[in-house]
């Protein structure tokens, strides 16, 4: 047997160059805020999920300061070695009591908590309903439990229904999975009708709070807030949103937290989350919950952006959350369209196939928006569109 082994790779990459599915990254220079420097020059973020501007707040970078100055800057361990501090526990206890919840169990990151969450859940003998747009880690989630998945149309209940009277009975434990705020399209699920069928039908709910946190709700707390659900559900959320920080929760329960201790293993077999991640989420949380006038800053941003791209006549994607997208042709005419904004000085990126079914432009809002920023997006956009 002769010949590279690994001359498949090659081939690989070329064929994802031809349709076009090549990514590549864009470093962002400077610290986290309104602008980004590419390039050298500095550009309007309009491509982070920053939602409350937390990522460069001082009194997230003190507390991170601070904890690695007493904690040092690594875990050391597994939680459940050498790895926990009282930090950890400190922002369990301020994310379950935000969520409404008795306890919470914070991972290294958000997929890792999706990861570690479903396969403890889930196995070979039950079904996981999911929305057909979900995130990529809720189905990674899915493959690894070895449950049978079965996917409805977006945000469609009536085909949830449909799939849970024809499968359900045939399955030992089910579990419906779905985003609250879809992360390439910005809308809200109707959280409320698919908690009921989930009542009806006596299945668990793993909801995907990662974009409504800090963003929906009267204290920012998500989409379980905003429709009042009472439990007992499975919340799962980021830290690396609206929090600023890095890594993922799941919210529930002390008995379901006890469990996934137990049994969750992206969370006993890998390293605890840094202090310094740990520290700033827990300084987020505190203004992510307390801080009204940020969070409706943000939402008249939101508001301002809308009305003022309905008054240009651009169609957007149905929103109600800090994501707005737009769409503006296929692949190649959607990249050429964010390549231009990038030399106006507007970064949002071009998202297409595969990560979604047709290309578009995102752009993501933040409190720390100001109008001025927004209308030079505005006008950035109606100058490209006229062009094409
Ligand atoms: N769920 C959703 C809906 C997301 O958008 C993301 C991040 N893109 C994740 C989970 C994963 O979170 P993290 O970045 O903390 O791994």
């Amino acid at each position: 047997m002769n010949g590279d082994p690994y001359a498949w790779i090659r081939s690989d990459l070329a064929s994802l160059h031809r349709a076009g599915w090549y990514r590549s990254t864009l470093p962002g220079t400077g610290r986290a805020g309104a602008y980004t420097q590419i390039g050298g020059r500095p550009v309007l973020q309009f491509a982070s999920n920053d939602y409350l501007g937390l990522a460069g707040d001082g009194r997230l970078i003190e507390a991170a300061c601070r904890a690695t100055q007493h904690y040092g800057t690594g875990a050391t361990g597994s939680r459940l070695l050498s790895g926990e501090r009282p930090i950890h526990r400190e922002l369990e206890r301020a994310l379950a009591d935000w969520k409404g919840c008795e306890d919470c169990l914070v991972f290294s990151s958000g997929y890792l908590a999706n990861l570690g969450a479903i396969p403890a859940l889930v196995g070979r003998r039950d079904l996981i309903v999911a929305d057909e747009r979900n995130h990529a880690s809720l189905r990674s989630g899915a493959e690894l439990s070895g449950a049978r998945q079965l996917f409805y149309a977006h945000a469609d209940l009536a085909a949830l229904e449909a799939l849970l009277v024809a499968e359900r009975h045939r399955h030992r434990r089910c579990l419906i999975c779905t985003d609250t705020v879809f992360s390439m399209d910005g809308d809200l699920v109707d959280l409320a009708g698919i908690a009921r069928l989930a009542e009806d039908y006596r299945c668990m709910l793993l909801v995907d709070e990662a974009h409504a946190t800090g963003v929906i709700g009267p204290r920012g707390a998500g989409a379980v807030e905003h429709f009042g659900l009472p439990g007992p559900l499975v919340q799962m959320g980021t830290l690396s949103k609206a929090l600023g920080s890095l890594g993922g929760y799941i919210c529930g329960s002390a008995e379901l937290v006890d469990y996934l201790r137990n049994r969750a293993r992206s969370w006993i077999y890998t390293t605890g989350l840094s202090p310094a991640d740990a520290a700033a989420a827990t300084a987020a949380v505190a203004i992510a919950r307390n801080d009204a006038d940020r969070r409706e800053q943000l939402w008249e941003n939101i508001r301002h952006l809308r009305s003022e791209l309905d008054g240009l006549g651009i169609e957007q994607l149905p929103s109600d959350s800090a994501i707005l997208c737009v769409q503006v042709g296929d692949i190649e005419a959607t990249r050429r369209f964010a390549a231009k904004l990038l030399e106006d000085g507007i970064f949002a990126p071009a998202i297409r196939p595969p990560t979604v079914s047709t290309s578009r432009i995102r752009f993501s809002l933040s409190a720390i928006h100001t109008d001025e920023m927004i209308d030079r997006l505005l006008g950035a956009i109606g100058r490209w569109r006229q062009v094409g």
